[in-house]
């Protein structure tokens, strides 16, 4: 299992009680349209009049064989507010305004929608171009786009799993592990059969509020085959998984209620847990692991940055299971900490933010999508296009990460707040 990357959640579990756990900044009208990248230009807008066109509107339907008319601007020349086409064998032009559409192929080339708020309209990105450029971004940090697969390759990737699951349960025989399979998931667990409806139904919800946020309609998979859970009742039962099967040292596994295994080649998302005596603590604690999953899978094999990966784990997890305190509880304890210290610590803005941090992480995230739900999801495409994430923030927040952490200090009553 070498190639996984493990997130964990490892709070409440260990830490001790007393620490446990824009809008888009005012920017140059011409420099916003210059920073949508492989935008296309006024006067290649003008060349595609009179091209022969499909247009692919945001609800999914499809208008075929029309023929650009033109392009009606916004203030900025090389942006679209309106495309005004002809349908075959009519006379009269028809109107779309440019954010009922998300593609245009014209001229046999394909064009994405790309909404420019600050300007009050749309520009055209040419695909091939796009993609080039993210791959080779990706590619040059060692990361990749993940490929989309065939409806063949996805039914060889479920059987790869359900081999994996099969030998699971021989390993397990003693324990009555039944598999659960729905169109996202493939559910091993031992918990009894009227347990388990509740919890596919978080997963199924956490599915579409992250899709909200990203771009991803319902009903679209992004999971490599399908994402795989292995849930035991005991604690025991799940570390014995973890150690002889997923290879993990008995010290990183013996303290946490859940691991996703996030495989780096291909994209396999195993989440395992352990139920414990909880039922709203696991639920938030399978909701949070499979969000890293989510993340993971997300367009490309590039990382979101631990502070926002378990920002938004958490994040979720509170909206889908209303049912668990834990994370506005850690949020709680964090700001109590940070009214005593004012110091937050290095370690936030790097590899791997400390147990504490959750609570900071989660009330940030929760802040910037509130702020601006649309902004927020540009950002994190931006990351898993290859954009660092701190430029990513600075483009679609305007602001930087010591910025962020200034208005999150504002927020809750700590306004001299340090990183260090
Ligand atoms: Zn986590």
């Amino acid at each position: 299992m070498r190639g996984y990357v493990r997130f964990v959640l490892a709070v409440a579990l260990f830490v001790p009680p007393a620490m446990a756990q824009g809008k888009a900044g005012k920017t140059d009208r011409s420099k916003s349209a210059d920073a949508i990248e492989c935008s296309v230009t006024s006067g290649q807008l003008d060349k595609l009049n009179g091209s022969p066109a499909e247009l692919v509107l945001v609800n999914g339907k499809r208008i075929k064989d029309v023929t650009i008319v033109k392009f009606v601007r916004g203030s900025n020349k090389d942006t679209v507010r309106t495309v005004v086409y002809l349908r075959p064998k009519r006379k009269t032009a028809s109107r779309l305004r440019a954010g009922a559409l998300v593609r245009i192929v014209a001229a046999e080339r394909a064009y994405d929608l790309v909404a420019v708020p600050a300007l009050k309209a749309w520009m055209l990105v040419d695909v091939d171009e796009k993609t080039k450029a993210v791959s080779a971004r990706l590619k040059a940090k060692g990361r990749q786009v993940w490929p989309k697969l065939s409806a063949e390759q996805q039914a060889d990737a479920v059987r790869e799993h359900k081999k994996f699951l099969a030998d699971v349960r021989r390993k397990f025989s003693g324990l009555p592990l039944r598999l659960y399979e729905t169109k996202f998931f493939l559910f091993l667990t031992d918990m009894p059969a009227a347990q388990i409806g509740v919890y596919i139904a978080h997963l199924d919800k956490m599915s579409v509020e992250l899709g909200k946020r990203f771009g991803v309609p319902p009903g679209e998979n992004i999971w490599r085959g399908k994402a795989v859970f292995v849930v035991f009742v005991n604690q025991a039962s799940f570390v014995q998984f973890e150690t002889s099967v997923m290879k993990m040292p008995l010290a990183s596994t013996n303290r946490k209620q859940g691991i996703c295994h996030q495989n780096n080649r291909n994209g396999d998302v195993i989440v395992a847990c352990h139920r414990g005596n909880d039922p709203n603590y696991f639920a938030q604690v399978l909701v949070h692991e499979t969000t890293h999953g989510y993340l993971h899978r997300f367009k490309s094999s590039a990382r979101v940055p631990s502070w926002l990966n378990e920002g938004i784990a958490e994040w979720v997890s509170t909206i889908v299971v209303r049912s668990s305190p834990a994370p506005l509880k850690r949020q709680a304890e964090a700001v109590l900490r940070l009214k005593q210290t004012g110091v937050v610590g290095p370690s936030f803005f790097g590899k791997k933010i400390e147990s504490w941090h959750y609570g900071i992480a989660s009330r940030i995230t929760d802040s910037m999508i509130t702020q601006n739900s649309r902004a927020f999801g540009a950002w994190i495409v931006s990351i898993k296009e290859g954009v660092e994430w701190s430029q990513g923030l600075q483009k679609t927040f305007g602001v930087t990460p010591q910025q962020l952490l200034l208005r999150y200090g504002r927020s809750i009553g700590v306004p001299m707040i340090r990183l260090q």
